[in-house]
C-alpha cells in the first residue's frame, strides 16, 4: 500500500486497540498485510502525503493517541526506504537483502498490481478515506 493508507489503516487499528504499545505492534502487522495485498504503490513522491496523513492523525486524536500510535506502526517499516531513496540506490524499488521487513527483502512478495492502474489508484482512494473515516480522522477534531 502507499505510506498514507499504511498510516489510515494503523489509525482504525489504533482507534479499536486502546493500548498504545499493541496498537503499534499491530501498526506494523497491518503494514505487512498491507504490502502482500495486490495494490498499486505511489513513488516516494507521496512522503508529503504520508506526513500530511500523520499530522491530520496527531491532530485529531492527539500526539500520544492509539490511533496515532496505531499509524506510526502502520508507516515504520517504511522508514528504511529512506537512506536508498536519498542516496537515489538504482535497486531501490526491488527487495533489497541489506532490509529487514520482510516485504522489503525479498522473504515475503511484495505484492504488485497486475489489472488496470486505475483500479489500483482507485482501491488506494478507498481504503485511505475509508481508514481515515473508521479511524474518526475525517471531520472535526474532539476537544
Ligand atoms: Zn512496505
Amino acid at each position: 500500500m502507499t505510506g498514507s493508507v499504511h498510516a489510515a489503516i494503523g489509525a482504525t487499528i489504533g482507534k479499536y486497540i486502546r493500548n498504545k504499545p499493541l496498537a503499534f505492534g499491530a501498526g506494523v502487522v497491518s503494514h505487512f498485510v498491507g504490502d502482500v495485498t495486490p495494490h498499486h504503490d505511489l513513488s516516494a513522491a507521496e512522503a508529503p502525503l504520508v506526513l500530511a496523513t500523520m499530522l491530520r492523525i496527531g491532530q485529531q486524536h492527539g500526539w500520544n493517541s492509539s490511533e496515532f500510535w496505531g499509524a506510526l506502526g502502520g508507516i515504520c517499516p517504511d522508514f528504511e526506504h529512506i537512506p536508498y531513496e536519498l542516496k537515489k540506490d538504482p535497486r531501490r524499488f526491488e527487495a533489497m537483502p541489506e532490509k529487514w521487513f520482510p516485504t522489503h527483502n525479498g522473504q515475503v512478495e511484495h505484492a504488485g498490481w497486475r489489472w488496470d492502474i486505475r483500479w489500483g489508484v482507485v482501491m488506494q482512494i478507498v481504503l485511505f478515506l475509508g481508514g481515515l473515516y473508521l479511524s474518526g480522522t475525517l471531520g472535526k477534531a474532539k476537544k
